[in-house]
């Protein structure tokens, strides 16, 4: 067996400097800190691991427990002798290691540049998030990639040294230092920050947060949030919704106490769906005074005035009992509460709809129902969330990346197997399918060969009354559903029942968003899935639908 004398040699056992400790304290193979004088596990290329043995310790059972801990893992030892100084340097100084590392490691020019240009064709681009990951393999190649329209879209490839120096740069000088919680950047940690910039001309604020990713290297997340920015939706109009589901959000954001609930997943067009039902209500209803706590507010919405609530370490809504405090002094009738996630600020809603006020807030969640569900989770029972006028409208939306106008193909003419079996599958919904059309691939000048412009946002919005509400103690979910179309035909609000895939599906048949994209966000269609989307329109008597199956 061959023995190590020096921590510089690691790299030739290794095959690469890019070699880590394993089994540090947070790391993949952990091991007692008993055993740490005896052994180290470190990593080398292709899943082979270094396993180190302090003379004497050859056999032993730390030796034997460490091998057994890799293999289960899945990795191929080599053991190796290393001096007891090599052990406890890699063990017991790792964390000081870490830090020295990175204090001595100067941010340099190159480091800002290379940083400024991928946020700034990010912002250019209209991206929602830069995904940097290590290309699968890889522990010193990186790919950077954009969410843009809702599509994740490769951007270009990084060495590990230049994303190290780009985070580097990020956590250290660009973020806000009252959101890290700890100083020093590490890059094999989790570690979230957050920091305002202007990038393309837009005043952006960014939250950074990383994460060691399996088998090795580390994921980053960077999500862009563009502040003080006219979003180009002006009225509930602009957001191309069915008119009678648009009449509904209209009426919903009309009264001044109850809450209103919007759920989705991140970058769905919640905020942008706040916007203007919250300029909605101030146009008509000038005689009451809105407020909105966001972190950070994205837009700038007419008429309501808007406080900054400052993420503090790790995220959370900093100091939010302060901020009620004041809300309560300032005597606010409509509140919006951007994006609920801790218990605190459940309780700021709780307290804003008891003591009747408005409120609006958005968070995550899978269908109208499931809003309950996750308030619940945040301390607010069913019980309060169905008293009689405690919910104005519980909303759930989608947001859906638009076929380019300029380049899609008609789906007839494409001889791709996956469009015809996807064709068959639209014949079940005996409609015209004319206009049904695929992405293309080459794209056009139109959309930055993308083949995607723009997007279209489908929701579902559902106006709970008492007998809902019943279901909803009960968990009929079918029932809640049935009964909400019923309610659509006796008051004549037609279209207003359509459900977020329904909308979709009528935007695939529109030739405005592609079948692909409707099936990997919703699920595969069948006649089950169309039977039970179609059930309650045909059970309420008949709506003009368009999908009779
Ligand atoms: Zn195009």
């Amino acid at each position: 067996m061959k023995r190590v004398r020096q921590i510089d040699e690691l790299t030739a056992h290794a095959g690469t400097a890019d070699w880590r400790l394993l089994s540090g304290e947070n790391g993949e193979l952990a091991i007692q800190p008993a055993m740490r004088e005896k052994v180290a596990l470190v990593s080398g290329v292709n899943r082979e691991c270094l396993l180190l043995v302090a003379p004497g310790c050859y056999p032993s059972q730390a030796y034997f427990e460490a091998a057994r801990h890799a293999h289960r893992l899945e990795y191929t030892v080599k053991p190796l002798y290393a001096e007891q100084s090599i052990l406890t340097l890699l063990h017991d100084q790792q964390a000081a290691l870490a830090s020295t590392d990175a204090a001595d490691r100067l941010i340099t020019q190159e480091d800002r540049e290379r940083l400024d240009e991928l946020i700034t064709e990010a912002v250019t681009r209209g991206a929602a998030d830069i995904m940097i990951s290590p290309r699968k393999g890889s522990q010193t190649q990186y790919l950077a990639e954009l969410d843009i329209d809702t599509m994740i879209t490769p951007y270009r490839d990084y060495t590990r040294d230049e994303i190290e120096g780009m985070m580097q740069c990020f956590y250290q000088s660009k973020a806000d230092q009252e959101t890290v919680e700890e100083p020093i950047f590490k890059f094999g940690s989790a570690q979230f920050a957050a920091g305002d910039g202007v990038w393309a001309g837009h005043r952006t604020r960014i939250r950074y947060q990383s994460k060691p990713a399996f088998p090795g290297g580390t994921d980053f997340a960077l999500r862009l949030l563009m502040m003080s920015e006219t979003s180009g939706f002006n009225s509930i109009n602009d957001l191309n919704l069915p008119p009678q589901q648009a009449r509904m959000l209209e009426r919903a954001s009309r009264r001044d106490s109850g809450a209103i609930v919007l759920a989705g997943q991140t970058s769905s067009g919640k905020t942008t769906t706040v916007k203007v039902m919250l300029e909605n209500l101030s146009r008509t209803r000038p005689d009451i005074v809105i407020r909105s706590l966001e972190s950070p507010p994205e837009y700038v919405m007419r008429g309501v005035h808007q406080h900054a609530v400052r993420e503090s370490k790790g995220g959370e809504l900093q100091a939010l009992s302060e901020h009620v405090k004041e809300l309560m002094r300032m005597n606010p009738t409509y509140l919006f509460l951007g994006e609920v996630r801790g218990h605190e600020s459940a309780g700021l809603f709780l307290h804003m709809l008891e003591s009747g006020h408005g409120v609006i807030l958005t968070g995550h969640a899978g269908s109208p129902l499931g809003i309950y569900s996750k308030l619940e989770g945040l301390g607010i029972s069913k019980q309060v969330m169905t008293q009689a006028s405690n919910v104005n409208a519980l909303i759930f939306q989608r947001r859906l990346p638009r076929l380019c106008p300029h380049c899609k193909i008609p789906m007839s003419q494409s001889a791709a197997i996956e469009d015809k079996e996807a064709l068959d599958r639209l014949r079940m919904l005996k409609s015209s399918l004319e206009r049904v059309c695929v992405q293309s691939p080459e794209g056009c000048s139109q959309c930055n060969n993308r083949g995607i412009r723009g997007t279209r946002v489908a929701m579902d919005v559902v106006r709970p009354d008492l007998r809902m509400s019943e279901m909803v103690r009960a968990d009929d979910t079918r029932g809640f559903h049935a009964r909400w179309v019923e309610l659509c035909v006796e008051h004549d609000w037609g279209d207003a029942a359509e459900t977020a895939l329904y909308h979709s599906l009528r935007l695939v048949l529109e030739g405005e968003v592609s079948i692909h994209t409707v099936e990997s966000r919703f699920s595969e269609i069948d006649s089950t899935l169309l039977t039970d989307e179609c059930r309650t329109w045909k059970t309420s008597g008949g709506f003009a639908c368009e999908f009779s199956v």
